[in-house]
Order: structure tokens, then sequence, then C-alpha cells
């Protein structure tokens, strides 16, 4: 397979670089004390075109599918990977909702605005007791004359107060469960009966919003019903399919950017009478890290490309889900090891990396969830 990007691939990565170099970079430190992306640089990334990335061209978007994406992903979150989570709840997790579940009346309704960044999406399927598990949702939605009456809770939702979109997951028939039961939904933020509550505290990804959705006799048309009744849970695993692709990509940029600091560091700081890249100690870590930088973008462009190219590659984005979430956390320890105290300090953009990437082995799926999606397919298919 030839991994060489084409002219407009280069010309997309090219275009995410510049801006995360021009505004992102040089804002992340205040996006991470203020707990918050502030509103024109997703309005400065609208404006370059950047929030259809993966919608396709009749809809709108720049058509440019989920390698488009990745590329994207990879050089926001080198800048901040808060900023590029706000982006990729909407143009990843929330985008593809429409572009895997809609209509064809509903993608040419709402894409194009999605893709202009008027509309922005979000994705809310977890609940308190439904995470790892969200067949246990408890979020209804009941058929009232031609429309539908929504109420539950979602919590965690990122961008959940930002959005004007938020495709939503309910339960529609208790008797079915996961295959049959559970049915999607467009809300519009404006809806009587939606309001947004808690905003948590994180780790890391501080500027990000992370918040819980309450739904109270939401009155739904049917226009809002996102594909057949019933068909919920297969959009929203298709949806995070591609989503635990761009995952990756947001840890592929998060790793570069640590092992780029740790190679610079090795080289300027001595100890022992010598810069650190000349213990072997520090060249076997930095090695390391080169050779899973390395996995991770073969990983992810390799399932990309499958993506885009309409084979399945459900087993596969678990694997780039699992493999670069595990590897950007050893990448980013490596890093703070190699900056000693240094790498402790707030001072220090590892710090925060470090803090940044803990939470990419626990959402879109759990590590212990990927394994689970990677050994089923195995045992089906006896390789
Ligand atoms: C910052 C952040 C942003 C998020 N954004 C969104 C969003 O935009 N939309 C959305 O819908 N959700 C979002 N989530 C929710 C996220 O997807 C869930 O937190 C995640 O799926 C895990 O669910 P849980 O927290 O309920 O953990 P639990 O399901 O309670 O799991 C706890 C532990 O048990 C393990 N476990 C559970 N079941 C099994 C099993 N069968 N076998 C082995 N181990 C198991 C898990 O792997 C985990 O280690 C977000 C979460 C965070 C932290």
């Amino acid at each position: 397979m030839d991994f060489r990007l084409s002219e407009e691939q280069t010309l997309l990565r090219d275009l995410a670089r510049d801006l995360t170099e021009r505004l992102i970079r040089p804002q992340a430190a205040r996006i991470e004390a203020e707990h918050r992306v502030p509103r024109e640089l997703i309005d400065a990334l609208a404006e370059a075109g950047l929030m259809g990335v993966a919608i396709p061209a009749e809809y709108g978007g720049a058509g440019m599918g989920e390698t488009g994406l990745c590329l994207v992903m990879e050089e926001l979150t080198r800048g901040d990977f808060a900023t590029a989570v706000t982006y990729g709840a909407h143009a990843s997790i929330g985008a593809m909702s429409v572009v895997v579940g809609g209509t064809e009346e509903q993608k040419r309704r709402f894409l194009p605005d999605m893709a202009s960044g008027r509309l922005l999406g979000a994705y809310a399927l977890s609940e308190a007791s439904a995470g790892s598990d969200p067949a246990a949702m408890r979020t209804t939605a009941v058929r009232d004359g031609s429309g539908w009456v929504l109420n539950g809770e979602k919590v965690w939702i990122t961008n959940g107060d930002m959005a004007d979109l938020i495709t939503v997951y309910a339960i529609t028939d208790a008797r079915l469960g996961a295959k049959g039961g559970v049915t999607a939904f467009l809300v519009p933020r404006d809806s009587a009966g939606f309001s947004v509550g808690k905003r948590e505290e994180k780790m890391g990804q501080r500027g990000s919003s992370t918040v819980t959705l309450a739904f109270e006799d939401v009155r739904l048309g049917d226009e809002y019903r996102l594909g057949e009744v019933g068909q919920g849970f297969r959009i929203a695993m298709g949806t995070l399919d591609r989503g635990r692709l761009a995952l990756g990509a947001n840890c592929l940029g998060c790793a570069r950017e640590a092992h780029s600091l740790s190679v610079a560091y090795a080289q300027q700081r001595v100890a022992f009478g010598k810069p650190l890249g000349e213990h072997q100690a520090i060249q076997w870590m930095l090695a390391d890290s080169a050779l899973e930088i390395y996995a991770m973008e073969s990983l992810i462009y390799r399932t990309a490309h499958l993506c885009d190219t309409h084979q399945p590659f459900s087993r596969e984005s678990a694997m780039v889900k699992l493999y670069c979430s595990e590897a950007l956390d050893r990448i980013v320890d490596r890093a703070v090891q190699i900056h000693g105290g240094m790498g402790y300090s707030a001072e220090f953009v590892v710090e925060k990396l470090y803090r940044d990437a803990r939470v990419t082995r626990i959402y879109e799926g759990t590590s212990e969830i990927q394994r689970m999606v990677i050994a089923r397919d195995v045992l089906r298919n006896g390789h």
C-alpha cells in the first residue's frame, strides 16, 4: 500500500499545521488555565473549512474522508489536546453520527451547516449507570402522535454545553435490548425540556467541556429521529468505529509532541558531563518511543484507508484505539522521566501532556472494552 500523501492531503495537513502553530499553540496554556476553548478558535477552524473534513462533498463537506480527519486531528492535538477534542466531538463523533445513520433528507438538511460550523455537534450515549455497557441505558423515547417524547440523563458529554445539535440515543423498545430496542435522535439545543447540568473538573484536557445533559419531556418531531427505529445501537457503534480511529490520531499528535520535546531536552540537558542523549538508558527510551510512534502512524493510516475504501474496519479501529492510547501512555511517561524533576513541573509542557493523555484509555470505550471487541471478532473469524 502507498502511504504517501496526495497533494490535496498534504495541503490539508499543512493548513491544519499552520493554524495550530499560529492560533492554537500560543493559546494552549490559557485554554488550560481558563478551562475553556475560545469560541473564536472554533470559528477560525470553521473559516478554514475544517469542520466538515470527513463530510462527503455532496453534503457540503471537504470530502477528505477519515484519512483527512486523522491528518487534521493529529496536527491540532500537537498544539492543544483540549482544542482537538472540542473539534473532534463535532467533526468526528458529532457529524459522523449523521453521516453513518442519517436518511438522505437528514444529510441534506443538517450536514451542510455542520460542515460550515454553523451547527456544532455532540454525541450523547453514556449514562451514569451505562458507560462500558451502553445497552443498560435508561433514557427513553416514547411515541406521541407523529413525534416522540424524550426523558433521561446523559453524562460525560463532550461539547454538550456548546453543541447546537446533539445525537442522543434512547430506548424505544425495552423488550428488544440493544439490538432493535435503541433509536437515535437529533436534539436541537433550544428544545423545551433540554438542560445542561454539571461540568466535570478533569485531570487533563481541561479546556474541553464535559457536561451532564437532562431531557425532561423533550418533544421531537419524527424528522429528528436519526435513521430507522431500532437502529440506534448500530448507528452508535458505527460512529464509534470512526471516532476511535480519529482518537488514535489525537494520540499520535500528542505522542509526537511529547517525543520531540524529549529529544530536544535529551540533547540539551547535561548529566555526568555529557548530554542525556549520550546515556544509553535515555537512548533506549527515545528509540522505544520512535518505534511506537511509527507503529501508531502505520495502524491509523492503514485503517483510515480501509474506512475510506468502504472495507470493514471495526476490529481494526478498536486495535487503533487500544494500541495508540496505551502507546501514548508509555510515551508521555518516558517524556516525564527524561525531563526528570522538570517533567513534574507545571512550567513544562510534558506535565500537561501526561495528564491530557490518561483519559484516552478510557473514553470512546476503555482498553478492556477494545480488547473485548477484538477478541469477539477473533473468535468469530477463527483468526
Ligand atoms: C473526558 C471524557 C469525555 C467523554 N465524552 C463522552 C461523549 O462525548 N459522549 C459519550 O457518550 N460519552 C463520553 N464519555 C464517557 C466514556 O465513553 C465512558 O466514561 C467510558 O465508556 C467508560 O464508561 P464508565 O466511565 O461508565 O466506566 P465503567 O463502565 O463503570 O467501567 C469501569 C471499569 O470497569 C471496566 N469494565 C467494565 N465492563 C467490563 C467488562 N465487561 N470486562 C472487563 N472490564 C470491564 C472498564 O474497562 C473500566 O476499567 C466521556 C468520558 C470522559 C472521561
